[in-house]
């Protein structure tokens, strides 16, 4: 281990990346359970309980939920697997670091990858799919594909206008939403968006520790794949959609994972999922009150440009050119406790973000507000007064 790094420091360290998140106590005892034999009843039990607390949060009774022991970057895979064909495109809506990031890995994989343009700041822009699914005449476009919430740039999408741009067209192109950092913190309705697929990873607002991907499918998504999708195996959803447990994980199913799940997707539903979305409004709210107030000494401000496209998981603050927020982050964490995210891709140097998502409090985040202002007084970044004023006012407006 690096010298220059303690071990370890006393109380609570402020876990404020948008993934992985903190993970509850709950979760964290219910992975320690002891193993068992796969033809243990309590198995499938638990297989069946997880799929149904997915469909309930995805508000898709009818879809299949498939698990995978990965990692976002691994559903992504299993999506490209059961949806890819040589005869078709995938039209990939641009929206940041993250679509890009997905283009590119459906690209290595050979399979044909249409992309929208995307502005910085700016969320995905709706006319430019329009415009390709009406070029598109022969319908060989076979998905749209575009990210909730791009969490490079903190800014969430609208999923309805996509599916009502969709419509419009009168093109038959399957719905596919990643909401690996969405889920459990804004509003995703499946059935009522008219999503055919889905896909999402454990460490985000799941409040898991990484390693556990779900993607759901609907009828219409399972009978594409099965009458055009190239050879597949280990992803296929075919070879998975079975009764037969252990069947369903092509192999031995990530036990510790799945049984945290079943907890974390307990204490969602017990908060109740309007109440974690208002928290999510609520707690984001605040973070980008603070921001403004920051902004007005000119040398730090948000970056999401649109009022609407606030992610309720993270904050992108933008940094003036001279300011490293590399430097400020490792101030922030070694200093103040405070764990935040950098910039990625095309923001790298530009930004650093602010995670609000998962397992947090309000207090939490105004410990992170002020443990992030002080780093910034360490650093000499000026910002401007009343940030946590405003943020505690926003909090006390806000809270039910
Ligand atoms: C985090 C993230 C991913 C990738 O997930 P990994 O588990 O890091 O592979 C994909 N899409 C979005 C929107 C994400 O936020």
């Amino acid at each position: 281990m690096n010298s220059s790094i303690t071990p370890r420091l006393p109380g609570i360290r402020f876990v404020h990346s948008p993934g992985p998140t903190r993970v509850p106590d709950e979760v964290m005892h219910a992975m320690q359970r002891p193993m068992t034999d796969l033809a243990d009843p309590r198995v499938a039990a638990l297989i069946v309980a997880c799929e149904k607390g997915m469909k309930e949060l995805l508000n898709s009774p009818s879809s299949d939920v498939y698990f995978y022991a990965s990692n976002g970057h691994g559903v992504w895979e299993a999506v490209a697997a059961n949806l890819g064909s040589d005869n078709h495109s995938l039209l990939i809506a641009g929206s940041g670091h993250f679509s890009d990031q997905w283009a590119i890995q459906t690209q290595g994989l050979g399979l044909s990858v249409i992309r929208t343009p995307h502005q910085d700041g700016q969320r995905i822009d709706v006319s430019a799919i329009e415009a390709a699914l009406k070029a598109d005449t022969a319908h060989r476009i076979s998905a749209v594909m575009a990210v909730h919430t791009d969490t490079a740039s903190g800014m969430t999408s609208d999923l309805a206008a996509i599916r009502q741009a969709i419509d419009r067209t009168g093109h038959p192109a399957l719905y596919v939403v990643d909401v690996v950092a969405s889920l459990a913190a804004a509003p995703f309705d499946m059935d009522a968006l008219g999503v055919d697929v889905c896909l999402g990873s454990s460490q985000k607002g799941l409040m898991m520790p990484p390693g556990l991907g779900f993607v759901a499918a609907n009828a219409k998504a399972f009978a594409w794949s099965i009458q055009h999708a190239k050879p597949r195996f280990y992803w296929s959803w075919q070879e998975r959609k079975t009764d037969n447990q252990s069947a369903k994980f092509c192999g031995t199913p990530p036990l510790a994972h799945l049984a945290g799940l079943e907890v974390s997707l307990g204490l969602l539903k017990a908060e109740g999922l309007e109440a974690v979305h208002a928290r999510h409004q609520r707690l984001g709210g605040a973070v980008q009150a603070a921001v403004r107030c920051w902004a007005t000494a000119g040398a730090v401000k948000l970056h999401c440009k649109d009022p609407l496209g606030f992610s309720t998981s993270v904050t992108a603050v933008e940094v003036s050119p001279g300011i490293d927020p590399e430097a400020l982050r490792v101030v922030a964490r070694e200093k103040f406790q405070v764990a935040m995210a950098g910039g990625l891709g095309p923001l790298a140097g530009r930004v650093f973000r602010i995670g609000h998502l998962g397992d947090m409090n309000e207090p939490m985040i105004l410990g992170a507000l002020a443990g992030i202002e002080a780093a910034m007084t360490v650093q000499k970044i000026p910002y401007g007064p009343n940030g946590m004023a405003a943020a505690i006012a926003y909090l006390a407006q806000h809270t039910p």
